[in-house]
């Protein structure tokens, strides 16, 4: 019998055989071809000697028990290798089954990460125990990436914990639980404190069930909750499509659709058929170019940009011990509360103490939210709040490390603001604004250490969104860029970089998004249809509602500092069609949007939108106007796409990553796509496909579609958007 060492075989005197996940090849074990060799050969090994065995633990030598899929191996399956893939995931799947039927009790001793394949692989033991350390994560989170848990994890967890409940706590959010969570849910069986109680605790389930078998190997056996075959489970599954709907929005995400199909026809047939359904669900989903997208964007973009792919090499990490926010609003107020979570002292200055206060008092509602669901300790969120000193003295800034300005939008201010702290923080501290449009390289010119001045732009809440664009001005050094991202890191958000530019990557390519939805009601389009348009592409917030919360007048605003920009500097400012329908809006129907009260749409008194403005009909629309749907949504998606080409062109975005993530993660753009870029890779045709349909734009509604120049390069040499290629 060959020894694997990708699953070491340790058997004690008492019969127990302890099989060891370790990859000597990987730092994570993942189910790659050894993998599978291995396990096909541990199998055989088990049902030849199988008498002198007693007891069978699984667990792992490595950090995380298991890690699943090799996600490089899964975005190169292409419809020609689905077969190859369908047999391989099959075979592994069989030979766990023979593993979990050989008559000997089976646990798993998850110590450490078990997410997908490794909790699919713990799903095939009959007991399950999870350490308890902060690095033990467990469910299926393959929805995630476009995918379903191919490896026996729908079959199981619908005969666990019955249709419904694995649907919702399993399969669909791809949540993922901490040991203590996992055990509450019903998907391990015990938490154990140490790795060594985690040992005695799987032999002691060996010594006490030597006839353990799965539930759904007993006798008389039934699904938990029932199966669609009772009228009365049948009842309650026309819920299941509106609950996708509303976790969608109708936008082209198949997985949750697969995930249903794959839980309630394999919860209707025996063990075996039901793997067979999986796995051709799982592999559909795995050749479709979704799984791709979300694949590229959410695995391997997110892990180059938190990585530091774009951070200077060669400078040493830092972190910052007391920073200095500089305003106490909304934004002030966010950035205080995540640098004080991080373990950093905040000092928060306001013009009066009053309002800073009141900035310190946003953390309170956050923590003592936090605190009432469980998510954190009293302890813990007295300790966080005590980081926080509000104050209106700048001499409370000595010492500061970092400073994060957050005043109002104005260029005369934030100069003034850094010239009165300048020489009271530390004298190296890192000068950081948050301005969300101002140009960098103009705002440094406020301070003496320029190349210590960088942009750092939060996103609204602070605390809910993850990510942070960095913004290097003309004199901004490596130094400082390097500990801005260090900054960002270490407030756990995801930083991608970006060069000084008006609006900068975020800011700028939104503006495509909305200008197009805009214009599309000036040409007489039915509002709700451009609303509509916008949820079925996946984004996140419709187009006229977003134009709303960010109020009319700030695209006006921009719009003539930009024009005026261009036109000192002699080019000729070309107008967009949204621009009319926004002044039209302001100027003569009074309507700046939610703050104002009255915008695209109606609001209550208290500031609920209560339906669109029927006004538009009447001025904008034209009943006889129409145009395909499709068009809709594509004008949006490649308003924002054709710009951040632009981007690249002009050398405002330098990786393809950044543009990837950023657009999901700050801006909305549809998950589904991959991100802005992966978006033009992955589109029917490929890049000459996306540029065809983009001159097809050109033609119907205005020269802003024409392709950039780099785009029609790219399409021609047939390489795609990406970092290893760097335009
Ligand atoms: P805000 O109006 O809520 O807060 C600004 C705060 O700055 C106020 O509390 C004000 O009292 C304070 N302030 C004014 N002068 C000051 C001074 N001399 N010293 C100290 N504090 C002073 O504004 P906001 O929405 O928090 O925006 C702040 C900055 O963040 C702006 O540059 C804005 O463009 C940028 N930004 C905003 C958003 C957003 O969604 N609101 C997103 C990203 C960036």
């Amino acid at each position: 019998m060959t020894e694997s060492t990708t699953i070491r075989w340790e058997q004690d005197d008492t019969g127990v055989v302890t099989l060891v996940l370790d990859d000597p090849n990987q730092s994570a074990n993942t189910m790659n071809q050894a993998f599978r060799d291995s396990l096909a050969a541990i199998t055989d090994r088990l049902e030849a000697e199988r008498e002198s065995i007693r007891g069978i633990i699984f667990t792992s030598a490595k950090k995380t028990f298991f890690a699943g899929g090799d996600l490089r191996d899964l975005i190169r399956v292409t419809p020609g290798t689905a077969q190859e893939l369908f047999d391989g995931g099959l075979a592994i799947k069989r030979n766990l089954r023979r593993i979990e039927t050989l008559g000997k009790p089976v646990v798993a001793a998850i110590n450490g990460a078990a997410l997908g394949g490794g909790y699919e692989l713990a799903l095939a033991c009959h007991h399950r125990i999870a350490l308890d350390t902060p690095g033990t994560k467990i469910g299926c989170p393959e929805v995630t990436l476009g995918l379903l848990p191919g490896g026996g994890g729908v079959v199981r967890t619908v005969r666990l914990l019955g249709i419904a409940d694995a649907l919702l706590k399993v399969l669909l959010q791809g949540t993922q639980y901490n040991a203590r969570r996992a055990q509450e849910n019903g998907l391990v069986h015990e938490v154990a404190q140490s790795p060594e109680e985690l040992l005695a605790k799987a032999r002691a389930f060996i010594d006490a069930h030597p006839d353990s078998q799965q539930p759904w190997d007993r006798p008389g056996y039934r699904i938990p909750g029932g199966t669609p075959a009772n009228p009365k489970f049948a009842a309650n599954l026309p819920a299941f499509p509106a609950n996708l709907r509303k976790q969608t929005g109708g936008a082209p995400y198949p997985a949750p659709r697969s995930i249903l199909a794959a839980a309630v026809e394999g919860s209707q047939v025996d063990f075996e058929t039901a793997q067979v359904i999986e796995a051709r669900y799982f592999v559909e989903l795995a050749a479709g170019q979704t799984s791709k997208n979300m694949i590229q964007a959410f695995f391997f973009d997110l892990q180059a940009v938190n990585s530091g792919a774009n951070r200077p090499r060669g400078i040493e990490p830092r972190q910052v011990r007391k920073a200095a926010v500089l305003g106490a609003g909304m934004m002030g107020a966010g950035i205080a509360y995540a640098c004080a979570r991080a373990g950093i002292d905040v000092v928060l200055k306001d013009v009066s103490l009053e309002s800073a206060v009141k900035g310190k008092g946003y953390s309170e509602k956050l923590c003592a939210k936090a605190v009432a669901k469980g998510r954190t300790s009293q302890e813990k969120a007295d300790a966080l709040l005590a980081r926080i000193t509000p104050t209106a003295d700048v001499a409370d800034l000595a010492g500061c490390d970092a400073v994060i300005e957050a005043v109002f939008e104005d260029t005369a201010l934030k100069h003034k603001v850094f010239q009165e702290i300048e020489s009271v923080v530390a004298p190296d501290a890192l000068l950081c604004s948050n301005t969300s449009t101002l140009p960098i390289t103009t705002l440094a010119e406020g301070v003496e250490r320029q190349t210590d001045f960088i942009g750092l732009h939060f996103f609204s809440p602070v605390d809910k969104m993850p990510l942070v664009e960095i913004i290097r001005g003309e004199r901004t050094g490596d130094e400082a860029l390097a500990r801005a991202f260090d900054l960002v890191r270490q407030i756990n958000k995801t930083p991608i970089v970006v060069n000084d530019s008006r609006g900068f990557f975020t800011s700028r390519v939104i503006g495509h998004f909305i200008n197009e939805g805009v214009a599309m009601v000036g040409e007489g389009v039915e509002p709700a249809s451009v609303e509509q348009a916008a949820a079925q592409a996946g984004y996140p917030a419709k187009v006229l509602s977003l134009m709303d919360e960010l109020t009319l007048t700030l695209p006006r605003k921009i719009r003539n500092e930009t024009k005026r920009a261009v036109e000192e500097a002699g080019g000729t400012w070309t107008a967009h069609p949204a621009e009319a329908v926004i002044d039209r809006m302001v100027d003569e129907f009074g309507r700046p949007g939610r703050s104002g009260g009255a915008g695209f749409y109606d609001y209550s008194e208290d500031g609920r939108r209560t339906g669109l403005w029927p006004g538009l009909r009447e001025h904008f629309t034209d009943p006889g106007h129409r145009i395909p749907f499709r068009d809709m949504q594509e004008r949006m998606l490649f308003a924002e796409a054709l710009d951040t080409v632009r981007l690249l062109e002009e050398g405002v975005l330098t990786s393809v990553a950044d543009a990837n993530i950023g657009s999901i993660l700050g801006i909305g753009f549809p998950g589904w796509t991959g991100g802005v870029l992966q978006y033009i890779n992955g589109y029917e045709g490929g890049l000459p496909g996306f540029v065809a349909r983009a001159r097809e734009l050109a033609e119907h509604y205005g020269e802003r579609f024409t392709p950039p120049a780099l785009l029609v390069r790219k399409a021609e040499k047939g390489e795609p958007f990406s970092d290893s290629v760097r335009p």
